[in-house]
Order: C-alpha cells, then sequence, then structure tokens
C-alpha cells in the first residue's frame, strides 16, 4: 500500500533532478502532500499565500509533470492553503483506506476504478485501440500479442492499459498482471545493477517481471538508451512471449519513431498488433463531456458542451479539465452550470492560463524566481557573481525567445551599451557548451517560460 506521503516522496526524487537546489529548497520542500482528490489530482499544502503563488505560477509544470511521470494517472495538482483542509479531510480519509495505487505483493500496482471500459468513449479516432484492448481483455496472450497503442499525449494510452486491468480484475482474477511505466521499469532494473546484478536483487527483479501474465508497460519512449536496460526488457519479453503471456505497451510514438530503442526490441512490438489513439473530432469530444457530466451527476447543456469541445481539440485529458474549471465556477449556492456568463469566464480564465504571451518582463520574472534574486537587482548594477550570471542568463534568453535589437534590450537593463549585451549573450551560449549543469539550467527555464 502506498500512502500520497510516500507518492510524494518519489516525486519529489523526480523533481530533484530537475531543478536547481535554491528554488527546490525553498518552495517544493515547503510543501506538504495531502490526499489524491478524485483520483487524478494530487493536493498539496502550501505554508504561506505568498509561496503558493509562486509555486502554482512558476513550478507548477515542474511538479505536474513529475507527478505524471510517476503515476501516469495523476494528471493535476492543487495547492491549497491550511484553510482549505477542512475541505479535503474526508478525502484524506478514503485515500488511507483506499489508496489508487495499491501494492499487491512485489510493487504490483492497483489500476484506477473509473478507468474502465465503460467510461471509454469509443469514436472513429480510437475505435481500433478500443477493440483490440477489448480483445486483450477477453482473451490475454492470444491473437492481439504484443499490443502497442500509440498516440498524443491525453488521448487515452494509460486509460485503456487500466481498463484491461480492471477487467481482468473483476473477469479473471486469478491473472497476474503488472503495469508500471517505463520509468519504473528502469528504476527498478537500476536497482539490482546497484546490487551488482546478483543474488536476491536480480531473482527479484527477475520474479516480479517475469512471473506474470499480462505485463503493461507505459510511455516506452521514456525507457533509457542504456543497453542494459533494452537487453534486460528484450529477454523479459521474449521470456514472456515465449510462454504465451500477453505483452502491452504503449507509447507516444510508433516503434520505428522511437529513436532510443534497439532494432531487436522494434522488431519485437512491431510483430504484434499496432493501434494508434488519434484526437477526437466534435461529436466525440462532446461525448466524452457528456459522459463526464453524468459520471459528476450535473446537468450541462449540449450548447455549453459544445462551447467547450470547440475551445479544446487536443487533448482529452484538457478537455476534461476545463470542464471541470466550469464546473467548478458555478457558484455554489445556485450550481448553475448553464449560466453562459459563468461559463465564459471559466474559458476566459482558462484561454489566460495557456495563451500568456512572452515579453521581456515575463522572462525576466521567471529569471528573477528561478535564481531568487529581486528584478532590482536583475537589471541593476551589482557585480557579484550571484547576480551577473542570472542577468547574462536573461540576456540570453531574451535574445532566443524574441527578436528585439540588441539596443532595445540594452535599454531594457537599465540603459546598457549593446555590446555588453552581445557579450553576455556570446557568454551564456558558450557557457552552455561547456557547463552542463548551465545547459540544464537554461533548459529548465525555457520549460518554465513556456510552462511547460
Ligand atoms: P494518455 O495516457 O494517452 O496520455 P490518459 O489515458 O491518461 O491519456 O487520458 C487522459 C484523460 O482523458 C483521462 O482522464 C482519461 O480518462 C480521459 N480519456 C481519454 N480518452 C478517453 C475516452 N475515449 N473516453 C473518456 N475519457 C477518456
Ligand atoms: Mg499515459
Amino acid at each position: 500500500m502506498v500512502s500520497v506521503k510516500q507518492m510524494w516522496e518519489q516525486i519529489v526524487r523526480e523533481i530533484e533532478k530537475k531543478m536547481s537546489a535554491l528554488p527546490f529548497d525553498l518552495f517544493i520542500s515547503t510543501l506538504e502532500p495531502i490526499c489524491v482528490y478524485k483520483e487524478h489530482t494530487l493536493v498539496l499544502l502550501a505554508p504561506t499565500e505568498a509561496n503558493l503563488n509562486i509555486i502554482s505560477k512558476k513550478h507548477s509544470p515542474f511538479i505536474k509533470e513529475a507527478s505524471k511521470k510517476c503515476f501516469p494517472s495523476l494528471s493535476e495538482v492543487e495547492y491549497i492553503l491550511n484553510d482549505e483542509l477542512p475541505a479535503y479531510e474526508k478525502y484524506r480519509e478514503t485515500l488511507q483506506e483506499n489508496p489508487p495505487y495499491e501494492q499487491n505483493g512485489k510493487e504490483e500496482q492497483g489500476f484506477y476504478p473509473s478507468y474502465t471500459f465503460e467510461n471509454f468513449v469509443v469514436g472513429r479516432s480510437n475505435e481500433y485501440a478500443a477493440a483490440a484492448s477489448r480483445a486483450v481483455a477477453e482473451k490475454p496472450g492470444n491473437k492481439y500479442n504484443p499490443l502497442f497503442i500509440y498516440g498524443g499525449v491525453g488521448l487515452g494510452k494509460t486509460h485503456l492499459m487500466h481498463a484491461i486491468g480492471n477487467y481482468f480484475k473483476q473477469n479473471n482474477e486469478k491473472l497476474k498482471v503488472l503495469y508500471v511505466s517505463a520509468d519504473k521499469f528502469v528504476f527498478d532494473l537500476i536497482e539490482m545493477f546497484r546490487d551488482g546484478g546478483k543474488g536476491d536483487t536480480k531473482k527479484n527483479f527477475r520474479n516480479t517481471y517475469r512471473n506474470v501474465d499480462c505485463l503493461m508497460i507505459d510511455d516506452v519512449q521514456y525507457l533509457a538508451k542504456r543497453s542494459s536496460v533494452q537487453e534486460e526488457l528484450f529477454h523479459t519479453f521474449n521470456d514472456l512471449y515465449l510462454a504465451g503471456k500477453q505483452i502491452i505497451i504503449s507509447s507516444d510514438r510508433p516503434p520505428k519513431e522511437i529513436d532510443s530503442l534497439e532494432e531487436r526490441l522494434r522488431t519485437r512490438f512491431e510483430s504484434g498488433v499496432i493501434a494508434d489513439v488519434k484526437q477526437p473530432d466534435l461529436e466525440m469530444r462532446i461525448a466524452i463531456l457528456q459522459k463526464m457530466c453524468l459520471a459528476e451527476n450535473v446537468n450541462i447543456n449540449k450548447d455549453i458542451l459544445q462551447i467547450i469541445a470547440e475551445k479544446i481539440t487536443e487533448n482529452i485529458r484538457d478537455l476534461k479539465g476545463l470542464l471541470t474549471k466550469v464546473i467548478s465556477y458555478a457558484p455554489l449556492t445556485s450550481r448553475d452550470y448553464n449560466n453562459i456568463e459563468v461559463v465564459s469566464a471559466a474559458l476566459k480564465d482558462y484561454a489566460d492560463d495557456k495563451n500568456e504571451i512572452i515579453t521581456m518582463e515575463r522572462i525576466a520574472e521567471n529569471v528573477c524566481v528561478y535564481f531568487n534574486i529581486s528584478k532590482e537587482d536583475l537589471l541593476g548594477k551589482k557585480k557579484n557573481k550571484e547576480i551577473v550570471l542570472p542577468r547574462q542568463v536573461c540576456v540570453y534568453l531574451i535574445n532566443e525567445f524574441l527578436s528585439v535589437p540588441l539596443t532595445t534590450i540594452g535599454e531594457f537593463f537599465g540603459g546598457r551599451n549593446h555590446t555588453t549585451i552581445m557579450y553576455s549573450r556570446d557568454k551564456v551560449s558558450n557557457l552552455i557548451k561547456e557547463n552542463s549543469s548551465v545547459e540544464k539550467q537554461i533548459k529548465d527555464l525555457k520549460d518554465l517560460i513556456l510552462k511547460r
């Protein structure tokens, strides 16, 4: 059984890999995990309002990404303050009784109860993947083996895998099923290697992975390029396959487009059935929203659902997110979800979140938060190195993102000469080549600015 605390510890380790120590200590380490709400939202308690604002504005992309990486079904992260705690109290208890990731024996993870075939809307964009998944659920290890599902983010790959898992749980209880993310596979493997690849850990690893009737590996595009990892997966695959066990793989792209994949694994993955999930058309998006309204027990007119469905075309997770926003915007007292004003306010807010334009200001603000310095210092004349590097980085980023003349950048930095600006820019581009930690900082900052 994994508690929300253990989940958070795993997520924090992931965040730590990608964030520099300062913002990590100042912000991430102050958060306290509270519960998982509605199976997909991790709720975190922030110590102060200021802290919450900075975290949700600047660090939330990292947190979200890391959460999803560790627990694929965690698609949202919510930040709350102490006074909101009572509202979540009851979920805290449900979680302890009934954790979303239940471990059964060795690292076996449970499946999200709501990710079922019944809750999965089938349309042109996913009918083959849905039919193949159903066939696998009904007859594992048979015709559709391995099953390789691919498609963009938020289009239902994880949902389908969990649906198969839930089906087994209901209809084929004895079947041993293991669902892992590719990261988790690699993580377990590295643990085994760390131990010298001998003895108990090796036995445990092989027991875990080769002793199952169905192995599901989610997001295999994240599989490390390391040949030892690929080798182990190759043997795991062969062992299971030859024993007639079912293998299900998902990825954001087809096998032939996964660069990190060795040829022999690619051939294995291509040897069964490859099914894709595409972007849903308008009609299907409306059907998904209708299904969600039914599940949430809210009554929203089709016209309004259509407005929502027209806004979001690419990603079912975002589509559901926007509906949740609309629901949460309706005043608690009236629960009038069909009020067009409420809906427009929610939509506007959503659009603002998504499409903030990049400006010199915005880049500077991100740099300040990232390095924890004031804007006054960033744009001012101080020459100590804690300030100078962030300043040069900021110049570099402005150059990367915006096509503004060097003189304009100079003015922005309190009237500096364009040669100084040029020097800063070139200094950082050289540093990136020489110093991998600077390279990583720049990448982090770009992600922050783009809110990825
Ligand atoms: P992926 O793994 O492809 O990134 P997920 O399976 O996590 O996407 O799906 C994202 C969200 O969208 C989940 O909440 C899932 O339940 C929902 N979803 C995806 N496809 C469908 C569908 N066809 N019908 C209903 N909900 C769906
Ligand atoms: Mg997924």
